[in-house]
């Protein structure tokens, strides 16, 4: 009886055991296979965290704008290639202040009236340097959970090509006016004084129409040259190259200009060899010869002549040129000549009605057909204008 008592109690102290060992095992599993699920939960999050970093960087790193980041102790705790480049960047800035990293005064003030603010935007900072760059910064001040200041970030949005196409756009508005006003105010000053009495002398009134005509041509041939400049700046002309025959464009413009070079006792002189043929836009092309001749009959030598000649170049192109025997041009205004409103002779361009952009627009129209113009002059020798066209064979 008590023998088998034992057995009972140590079969059921076996069981008890068995089933204590059996949880205790399992618990540890289930307890291993939690550890195991929060590591793998933990390598995903930081998985996704460095993904999230680098996408992050990646971001940065592309961004045309400037990026600095402070600390909550001003100190640069990141900043971007493109800031580099602004600044002119050498080595690592990180941990330095900003004024020890970009040394500049007027930044750190705004980093500090973020601070106050919370953020500075449209800010203009100009560097000057080996060019002058013009930048436009955007400041603001970030917290942390218990909103305690966490750190500033700056952005810097270069508006150096802006800022210059403002001032060439200023420029072009101040000289159209001027050039719009002078011919004005001369027929203005004419017709008043026909009105004052001067009318009533047939000789005196003949003249000063005529000056007033000549005037109001000028105001007619300004408009007309604006408008093609800005036909062909806002690529609004479309091309219709073809195969022109190069001595015929020259024979026309020839007859154009005929009776003008009369006027002065210049001859006009075809040199292109037959058969050389362009890719060109006819009516284009006759503008650029047109507008070479006329400035070579106006400013050339009374009496002289202009040649007009051309060769074939190697890589498919033509060059073809224009060259009166007149005064020519100074090699430091050789450059300038295209340029808008450009004149080596301002009273002479004007009593010859030029309006500045005849040059300008030749320069515009040669460059649309992938071509070049350029000068050669030597004062007293007369000027030869050249220009490269495509060849078609
Ligand atoms: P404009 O209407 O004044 O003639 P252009 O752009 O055609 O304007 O020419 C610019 C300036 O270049 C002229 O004002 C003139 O001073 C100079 N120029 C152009 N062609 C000649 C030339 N063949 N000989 C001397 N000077 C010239």
């Amino acid at each position: 009886m008590l023998t088998l008592l034992t057995i009972a109690l140590a079969v059921a102290l076996g069981v008890v055991v068995w089933i204590w060992l059996t949880r205790e095992r399992q618990l540890e599993n289930r307890l291993r296979q939690s550890q195991l699920e929060l590591a793998e939960v933990k390598a995903a999050r930081n998985l996704a965290l460095v993904e999230e970093q680098d996408k992050q960087q990646t971001v940065f790193n592309s961004m045309v704008e400037g990026l600095l980041i402070l600390d909550e102790n001003g100190q640069v705790q990141f900043s971007n290639p493109t800031l580099g480049t602004l600044f002119d960047l050498h080595g690592d800035i990180r941990g330095k202040t900003l004024l020890e990293a970009l040394r500049h005064h007027e930044l750190k003030a705004v980093a500090e009236r973020s601070l106050v603010e919370g953020r500075v935007t449209d800010f203009e900072l100009t560097l000057s340097g080996r060019e002058t760059r013009v930048l436009e910064v955007n400041a603001a001040s970030f917290r942390d959970r218990d909103r305690a200041h966490a750190g500033t970030i700056l952005v810097f949005h270069d508006l150096t090509r802006i800022k210059q196409l403002e001032n060439v756009r200023k420029e072009f508005v101040a000289n159209v006016s001027h050039e719009l006003r002078t011919p004005l105010s001369l027929i203005k000053g004419y017709v008043e004084t026909l009105i004052d009495g001067a009318k009533d002398d047939p000789a005196i009134a003949l003249r000063f129409l005529q000056t007033i005509e000549k005037h109001a041509d000028r105001l007619s041939f300004l408009i007309e040259d604006l408008l093609t400049i800005s036909q062909l700046e806002s690529g609004q002309i479309v091309l219709n190259q073809q195969p022109l025959e190069l001595g015929e464009q020259v024979d026309q413009v020839i007859r154009d200009l005929h009776a003008r070079a009369a006027e002065r006792s210049i001859t006009l002189v075809n040199e292109v060899s037959t058969g050389l043929l362009v890719n060109a836009d006819g009516d284009r092309f006759q503008q650029v010869l047109f507008n070479l001749v006329d400035n070579a009959v106006k400013y050339g030598r009374q009496g002289g002549s202009v040649r007009l000649g051309a060769r074939r170049m190697d890589g498919d192109r033509v060059e073809g040129w224009v060259a009166d025997d007149g005064p020519g041009i100074p090699a430091e205004a050789s450059e300038r000549v295209f340029e808008r409103f450009f004149r080596v002779d301002r009273a002479r361009s004007r009593d010859a009605g030029g309006t500045g952009l005849g040059l300008s627009i030749v320069k515009h129209i040669v460059q649309s057909h992938g071509g070049e113009v350029r000068l050669q002059s030597e004062p007293g020798k007369g000027c030869t204008f050249f220009y490269t066209l495509p060849a078609r064979n």
